[in-house]
């Protein structure tokens, strides 16, 4: 029997409902997600790319269930995560762990490392003693010291204190975490050592990664697998190898692009801005900044397609962009 993805998100959607601007105006809603699908298997990295604003973040707040999704499901090892018992839920809190990009805000400074990486194996009804042998066996698996463990988070540097921020989500023997952004506010020295750990990490104990971030070396360095996505709908999905070394989509062509001019990944280096999320396009929604927009870009809206056996785009014009029979028009400014 072959074994279920350890994470699946079939047409997961999430549309935000935003309050009234006045008594009579009508409620209007926003949609962050839109029909993702992706499956990890075990022991694999997934990349999500995707300047801010994406929706690349709500589906990292779905899979912690700090959002629950407006349409689609979200399965875990065979479980849909939104139909959990208590039992299951609790389970798959301890399943799923997070590292977040700014390893300071996400350590109580009042709280000495030992306490901040037991706390959450105490909040489960770990002993004192099993917590405390623990964060030792923690500390070493990330490298650092064992008086570590009485020091304070600013007496740290910033990638030690990621690598306390790892072994605390290390504590409870997950089996999936979820890294948002985790080494972006590193120095590059210190980013390929916490990259180096994670991939050990990985390696070690089997670890399954979702790793959402902006800047494409990053994600090429860890993800098997990598999902683009723009404006809340993924646009190019496979393999990490063919996807940003052969970009069909022209929205990746572009991070690719300015990865290599290493450009910081930005809405001002990219053309044109993002869509306002209560006007979006019609058709594709890429095309207020695509310089191979025509009218059938503005009347349809495209689906993903396969463009090559490890990779899928939502582009009309995909075949006759790489075959260099397209020509660039500019993009069609105007939304609909
Ligand atoms: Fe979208 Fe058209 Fe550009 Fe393809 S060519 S990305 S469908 S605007």
């Amino acid at each position: 029997m072959t074994e279920a993805p350890v994470i699946e998100a079939r047409s997961l959607g999430k549309t935000f409902i935003l309050p009234r601007g006045g008594l009579f105006e009508a409620r209007r809603s926003v949609i962050a997600v839109e029909d993702v699908s992706f499956s990890v298997s075990r022991g694999t990295t997934f990349g999500i790319v995707g300047e801010s604003g994406s929706g690349k973040s709500t589906v990292a707040k779905m899979l912690l269930k700090l959002e629950r999704p407006t349409s689609g499901t979200l399965w875990a090892e065979g479980q849909d995560i939104f139909a959990q018992t208590a039992a299951q839920e609790r389970a798959y809190r301890r399943m799923v762990q997070t590292v977040f990009q700014d390893p300071y805000g996400a350590l109580s400074p009042r709280m000495r490392a030992g306490r901040i990486i037991a706390e959450p194996m105490r909040a489960q009804g770990t002993d004192r003693a099993t917590a405390k042998a623990k964060v030792a066996q923690l500390l070493e698996i990330v490298g650092m010291q064992p008086e570590a463990a009485s020091r304070y988070p600013h007496e740290f540097s910033g990638g030690q204190r990621q690598r306390i921020a790892i072994a605390r989500a290390l504590s409870v023997d997950p089996r999936l975490l979820v890294l948002d952004e985790p080494v972006s506010a590193l120095d590059v020295s210190v980013r390929a050592q916490v990259l180096s750990l994670l991939q050990e990490m990985q390696a070690r104990l089997g670890l399954t990664y979702i790793f959402i971030g902006h800047d494409l070396a990053v994600v090429r360095y860890l993800s098997e697998s990598v999902g683009v996505m723009y404006f809340g709908r993924l646009v190019e999905i496979g393999t990490a190898r063919q996807v940003l070394r052969r970009p069909a989509h022209p929205y990746t062509q572009r991070l690719v692009a300015l990865a290599a001019a290493k450009a910081p990944l930005g809405a001002a280096r990219l053309q044109g801005e993002l869509p306002n999320p209560l006007n979006p396009p019609s058709g594709c929604l890429f095309r207020t900044r695509c310089s191979y927009a025509d009218a059938l870009c503005a009347a349809k809206r495209p689906e993903l397609r396969e463009a090559s056996p490890d990779q899928r785009v939502a582009c009309h014009h995909h075949e006759a962009i790489a075959a260099g029979n397209k020509a660039e028009t500019g993009p069609l400014l105007q939304p609909a």
